[in-house]
């Protein structure tokens, strides 16, 4: 009991102490590091040359780091908002904001 409670102080003691990019959850990529969330849809993730949209007037960073293909516009366009059919096609994945620069020069038309 008293070794699990040490490491339990230790443990909060650790996440305490650890540095925070502000106002945003950390992503850890094998290939970034130590990064901020980005949310693109599934396509997107791996693909190339899909296009890239993004919201007209990002509102804080959550809408700012966020992107989906052209297919995805064209479901979003007919639903005319995101809703269980668009976001179901979209898949909505998270990747850190590393790779979502990446995936916005490889998608980009
Ligand atoms: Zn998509
Ligand atoms: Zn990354």
């Amino acid at each position: 009991m008293g070794i699990l409670n040490g490491i339990l102080s230790r443990l909060g003691l650790v996440s305490k102490t650890e540095p925070a990019i502000p106002n945003s959850d950390v992503v850890m990529c094998d290939i970034h590091g130590r990064s901020g969330q980005a949310f693109v849809c599934q396509h997107l993730v791996r693909g190339s040359g899909l296009g890239f949209y993004q919201p007209d007037n990002p509102a804080d960073d959550v809408a700012r780091y966020s992107a989906w293909c052209g297919e995805c516009d064209q479901v979003l366009r007919q639903e005319g908002e995101w809703n269980d059919a668009s976001e179901e096609f979209a898949n909505v994945t998270l990747i850190c904001r590393g790779c979502f620069e990446v995936a916005r020069t490889r998608n980009e038309t």
